[in-house]
């Protein structure tokens, strides 16, 4: 046994949602070895002394734009599109891949100081985010976001097509599967059925799934209406995007009909609470959509729309946005909102036999919290401080495969010195401190 944690209160995120006082979790290889109520027998490499400790799977975060770290704070208080075209857009020409790279282990280092073991990423500059994520350790399912605004495609010279199938022969699959490559459509309203339909055919004949923002704002969903006769969701299905393991962040307009269409189709809704409050995009209807079969998980999208990655804090929007959606104070409990952020994670991105819980034989993606600070005493319900007292600050130690990548401060694969140095180097730090002179 390498790591013991021990006398910690564990939260497997098991189907009964067991939690254990006092407990014991044994870590070998890289897996979940041992887990009880008393001390093993065997002699563990090194222990973690868990008292006062809350042990529980790592988070899963299904809706990020990691470089966009760089872009924080630049443009608040603004619609989508707005924010998107008179804002992020003109910033992004200025991004290469040194400064995409340096931007991605800055946000993948947000995420492990948050508790974040896994996300699902859609950007530019693909291989940079590969190379940062593959060197911090954390894990990732990768698209290349891609886009088509012309009516001539041709896939053999498309960029973003191109740039798929890239990542997907150098990255897929990379680490024993810690990196996984999906296709990833940007939207319905940046591109149409000749992309669809070409990276959809990709990503069913590569075994790969499918990224894509799905009815975040109104005037998309009813554009798309107005122009097709369909909303997004029954327009892209028509074109087979739906027909891989499919990942639509936001949903925030999806109606009745696409919930089951969706439910059907085994896609996954990302819900993005504080992002689509603070573009005030609207309240995507959580428990209708878990009501109708769909898959319901937890992004934060981009830090240039949140304006952090802290899981916990996306965790308390949606239990709040649900009931103020809903009027009743009960419509999203706090176990159904730590599924979303582990287990439903865990089945959007194709790795529920890996993690999610923690349960003998599954990878040990494990976060700990500091249950002694004042804001978490008396603990009357664990579960209950975890969504609606504690924050991404109390995480004391993330564990992705056994390897420790965050404990007390430190990162022990991300030199966040040199990072934060070339960060300072790059263009757009350039255009930053221009435009404040
Ligand atoms: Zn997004």
């Amino acid at each position: 046994m390498d790591t013991l944690f021990s006398n910690i209160t564990v939260v497997t995120m098991d189907a009964a949602m067991h939690v254990y006082p006092s407990a014991f979790v044994g870590v070998t290889d890289g897996k979940i070895s041992y887990l009880s109520k008393a001390a093993p027998q065997e002699k563990p490499t090194q222990i973690i002394n868990g008292e006062g400790m809350v042990l529980m799977p790592g988070l899963i975060n299904c809706h990020t734009h990691l470089p966009m770290s760089i872009l924080r704070g630049y443009a608040d208080d603004c619609d989508l599109a707005t924010w998107l075209n008179d804002y992020i857009l003109p910033r992004e020409d200025h991004l290469d891949g040194r400064s995409v790279k340096a931007a991605a282990l800055l946000s993948i280092a947000e995420c492990l100081r948050f508790g974040v073991t896994s996300v699902s990423d859609m950007y530019m500059f693909s291989d940079e985010i590969a190379q940062a994520v593959a060197e911090s350790g954390i894990k990732a399912n990768l698209g290349h976001s891609c886009t088509l605004l012309t009516e001539d495609f041709d896939w053999l010279h498309d960029p973003g097509f191109a740039q798929t199938v890239a990542l997907q022969e150098k990255w897929n699959g990379f680490d024993d599967g810690r990196i996984r490559v999906d296709a990833c459509i940007h939207a319905e309203y940046t591109s149409n059925y000749q992309l669809w339909e070409a990276l959809s055919e990709y990503a069913a004949s590569n075994g790969l799934g499918m990224q894509l923002h799905l009815s975040e704002t109104a005037s998309e969903h009813e554009g798309c209406k107005d122009k097709y006769g369909l909303t997004p969701a029954q327009l892209l299905d028509c074109h087979h995007v739906f027909d891989v393991r499919a990942t639509a962040a936001h949903c925030v307009h999806l109606e009745p009909e696409d919930m089951s269409l969706l439910a059907h189709r085994k896609a996954s809704a990302v819900h993005c609470p504080v992002s689509n409050l603070k573009l005030a995009d609207g309240c995507a209807d959580v428990v209708a959509m878990i009501k109708a079969g769909m898959n319901v998980c937890l992004g934060t999208d981009s830090s240039a729309s949140n304006n952090n990655l802290d899981l916990f804090e996306e965790m308390k929007a949606a239990a709040l946005m649900a009931k103020a959606k809903s009027g009743n104070a009960a419509a999203l409990p706090v176990e159904a909102v730590l599924m979303m952020a582990t287990v439903c994670g865990a089945r959007a991105q194709g790795r529920q036999a890996q993690c999610g819980q923690i349960k003998l034989g599954m990878d040990a993606d494990l976060i700990m919290l500091n249950f002694t600070a004042p804001h978490l005493i008396p603990c009357h319900n664990v579960l209950s401080h975890l969504v609606y007292a504690a924050s991404g600050h109390d995480v004391v130690m993330t564990m992705v495969r056994g390897k420790i990548l965050y404990a007390d401060g430190q990162y022990p694969t991300i030199d966040l010195g040199s990072v934060v140095h070339e960060l300072s180097l790059h263009a757009i730090g350039q255009v930053f401190r221009e435009e404040k002179d």
